[in-house]
């Protein structure tokens, strides 16, 4: 679908001076205590909702505009993925935000009449820095946590996708309380501006190179930060797996958003028995989903600017392996095919970097063993893991790796429904977002005990003059 009547605004950045404004602004929402309240949330919650349901046509023809996206994948991985994450909240939000009561010691007996409980409160006023691949879903699903959490945020928008920053900030701007949240647009002197002011919590998505330089300014107010950054990811096939199952879910995998999917595999590591065939099922399931070739499909989405289109193309023209599908590139249309690389050596280019893009490669091994121990070594806590064979073996790929999620036999479900965690493990991230995670994300838990004054008679054993007879009681 072609969405040529919509306009869309020029991309503009933020002035800087006007930065430490929008902060103090989101800050001063939060200290009136307007926040706390569950219906202001709630308000919040269903006026976004109602924003995202009207801006649907903005935001595809951004996305088209910006990656090229499909309306299916738009719908599917960025709008309907954001409604369904916002309705999720606001169905669960009254029980989130109960407090808990905590049970007290029942010895000594003093303790046992102490009333003990966690009281949710919200961490204060964040900062929301996204991604592009996912330039809408990733940076407003934990918005969501944090309007939920009854924060005040700033959220700042990927610039390599700037019709997406674009009407992001309209329509948040717009519809939602104008002091408790912001959009900002920008850069890197934009992304700076905001790391000078203080925040309560940072919440960044993107490459672990930006996430050490979010993560060492934060450290220096002892600012709390969430990292989701990228990782080189595998997956397993063995002998046993199902392998033309196995072939289509994986290409699904790296033909998704061009394989600019952080959780995307980077590399196949197959038993080399079954290799030729597993190539044979890639190609078949490539025929069928692109029977007239990707570049002509509608429904494949484009690298996102030239420079990326250059990195990735070095990766495989440093490559001393094999290309075994696709390989096609055409630099007028930043278009790269899905592109599958036989490899055998760990110092592969193809190996080294993380591709966040339609290509991958494929490694035989001649055991389970082997298979494990080249992962580890490649990558030792990757952002996910994807395991095709038996149930044991499943079960013994999950032991012996580790990584911040998995999905046995498929490609990136641990990671697209909305009720479960999602987050890296190591250097692959910390914290993690998503069903309730997104809500304690955003959330100190706040322990309060009321001994009662009643029991002084009971407590006054604690005041000087000591008197160590006393601590048996
Ligand atoms: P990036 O790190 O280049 O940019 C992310 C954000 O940081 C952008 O908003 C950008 O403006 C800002 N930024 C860039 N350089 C900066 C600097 N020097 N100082 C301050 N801010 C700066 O990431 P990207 O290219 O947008 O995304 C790709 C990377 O993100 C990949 O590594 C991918 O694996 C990772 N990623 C991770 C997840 C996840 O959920 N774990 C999701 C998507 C992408």
């Amino acid at each position: 679908m072609e969405y040529t009547n919509v306009s869309i605004p020029a991309f503009e950045p933020t002035p800087l001076e006007t930065i430490p404004a929008i902060a103090s602004a989101a800050r001063g929402a939060f200290r009136s205590h307007r926040t706390k309240s569950l219906q202001w949330r709630q308000v919040q919650l269903r006026k976004f909702y109602w924003a995202v349901e009207d801006y649907k046509p903005q935001l595809l023809a951004a996305l088209q505009k910006d990656l090229h996206k499909s309306t299916f994948e738009s719908l599917l991985t960025e709008i309907d993925w954001l409604k369904k994450d916002c309705i999720f909240m606001l169905d669960h939000l009254e029980s989130f935000a109960k407090d808990e009561k905590l049970g007290s010691p029942a010895v000594p007996a003093v303790y046992s009449i102490m009333k003990m409980r966690v009281r949710k409160d919200p961490v204060g006023t964040v900062l929301i820095i996204g991604p592009y691949n996912f330039p809408v879903q990733l940076l407003l699903a934990p918005f969501i946590g944090a309007i939920g959490a009854g924060c005040t945020a700033v959220v700042k928008p990927s610039e390599l996708t700037p019709a997406c920053a674009m009407v992001i900030k309209e329509m948040i701007e717009k519809r939602l309380d104008n002091d408790a949240f912001a959009v900002v647009n920008g850069g890197i002197p934009e992304t700076t501006a905001l790391m000078n002011e203080k925040w309560d919590k940072v919440f960044f998505t993107g490459s672990a190179t930006v996430g050490k330089i979010i993560a060492r300014k934060a450290a220096e107010t002892l600012t709390p930060v969430v990292l989701e950054l990228g990782g080189k990811n595998p997956a397993f096939v063995t002998k046993k797996a199902n392998l033309a199952l196995a072939a289509r879910r994986l290409l699904w995998g790296k033909t998704l958003n061009a394989g600019q999917v952080c959780l995307s595999q980077n590399y196949i590591l197959v038993d080399k028995d079954v290799v030729t065939t597993f190539i044979e099922h890639l190609k078949q399931a490539y025929r069928e989903m692109f029977p007239n070739g990707a570049k002509a499909s509608p429904d494949f989405a484009r690298v996102v600017n030239q420079r990326h289109f250059f990195r990735l193309k070095k990766m495989l023209d440093d490559t001393k392996g094999k290309i075994v599908m696709g390989g096609a590139m055409d630099e007028s249309e930043l278009f790269i095919e899905p592109t599958a690389v036989l490899v055998n050596s760990v110092n592969d280019s193809m190996m080294q970097e993380e591709s966040f893009g339609p290509i991958f490669s494929i490694y035989p091994v001649n055991s389970l063993d082997e298979a494990l121990n080249i992962a580890n070594l490649v990558h030792r806590t990757p952002l996910s893991l994807f395991s095709f064979g038996s149930k044991a073996e499943n079960e013994r790929i999950l032991n012996e790796m580790t990584s911040g999620g998995a999905t046995v036999n498929d490609s990136y479900f641990h990671a697209t429904l909305n009720t479960v965690p999602f987050g890296g493990v190591g250097d692959s991230g910390w914290g993690a977002y998503r069903g309730k995670a997104s809500f304690d994300c955003f959330t100190h838990f706040r322990t309060i005990a009321e001994p009662p004054s009643w029991a002084e008679s009971l407590m006054r054993v604690r005041y000087m003059p000591y008197d160590l007879s006393r601590l048996s009681m």
